[in-house]
């Protein structure tokens, strides 16, 4: 028997990274998937197809997080194709980086939109279908707690934002049977990230498990939320991290 047969779910960001193998997993456990993308339309596209070739249903659906309107038409379709919504995954991310003297505000701005405000909005949308078991989890980041790093403020920001929104929401939507949880990675090898890249060698420094985590490895902990078992789970910051903030 598979934990998530008959739901359905939305990601936020689902074309690539820590998203995509998201959606791999929940599928996997019985899920029907919809997931938008931005910039990556022929990845979206292989992911469907990949998919679609091992029995699953997933639909690709282009919004941009930080377009209300088109965010909240996306969640419509899927709730309208599949005829419910169970679980919401809010991973749709942006890094910027920056010392505070020359950082740009479109930057800040763009960072609250895609990080912050898109979260609030997914949820607002998505609640309107959710009904006794729903499911509301955010991608937020172990920056949360630890920036140990220059030029990292207005991420850390975003993420600790997601800390209080998650408990905030806890509160209102756990009459309705509804947990909100937010999962905090450390380092995982994406091309928002990557195990080769220039940060690489420090981030691992400070690490208690010195590795780049594997997305499937965020996307099993996001199962596991999504799941029955996760019931008594909600408000929650859980970090998966490599013991990067202990
Ligand atoms: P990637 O940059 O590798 O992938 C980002 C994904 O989000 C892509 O599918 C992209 O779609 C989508 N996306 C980006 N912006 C938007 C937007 N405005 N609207 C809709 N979709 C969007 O990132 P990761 O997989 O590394 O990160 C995923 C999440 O995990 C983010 O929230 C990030 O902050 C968080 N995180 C990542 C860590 C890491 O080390 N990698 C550590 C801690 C947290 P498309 O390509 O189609 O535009």
């Amino acid at each position: 028997n598979l934990t998530l047969s008959n739901k359905v779910a939305f990601v936020q960001g689902g074309s690539r990274g820590i998203g995509a193998a998201i959606v791999k997993r929940l599928v996997r456990e019985g899920a029907t998937v919809a997931f938008t993308y931005v910039s990556s339309p022929d990845k979206a596209q292989a992911l469907v197809t990949e998919v679609e070739a091992k029995g699953g249903r997933a639909l690709a659906i282009q919004a941009d997080s930080s377009d209300t309107p088109a965010l909240q038409q996306a969640i419509r379709i899927a709730a309208e194709t599949f005829g419910r919504l169970d679980i919401l995954v809010n991973n749709a991310g942006v890094l910027a980086m920056g010392p505070v003297e020359e950082f740009k505000l479109e930057d800040l701005d763009r960072t609250l939109a895609v990080n912050v405000r898109s979260v609030f909005v997914a949820t607002q949308e998505a609640v309107r279908f959710m009904g006794e078991g729903g499911r509301i989890i955010t991608i937020g980041s172990t920056n949360a707690d630890r920036m140990p790093f220059a030029g990292g403020a207005v991420y850390a920001m975003s993420k600790s934002a997601i800390v209080g929104l998650t408990k905030g929401l806890s509160r209102d939507l756990g009459p309705r049977g509804i947990t909100v949880n937010n999962v905090q990675p450390g380092p995982v090898d994406t091309d928002m990230n990557p195990a080769n890249g220039d940060f690489a060698e420090a981030l691992k420094g400070l690490m208690a498990l010195p590795r780049y985590g594997k997305d499937e490895e965020i996307a099993s902990f996001v199962a596991y939320l999504a799941g029955p078992e996760a019931g008594y789970i909600t408000g929650a910051s859980l970090t998966i991290d490599g013991g990067f903030s202990a």
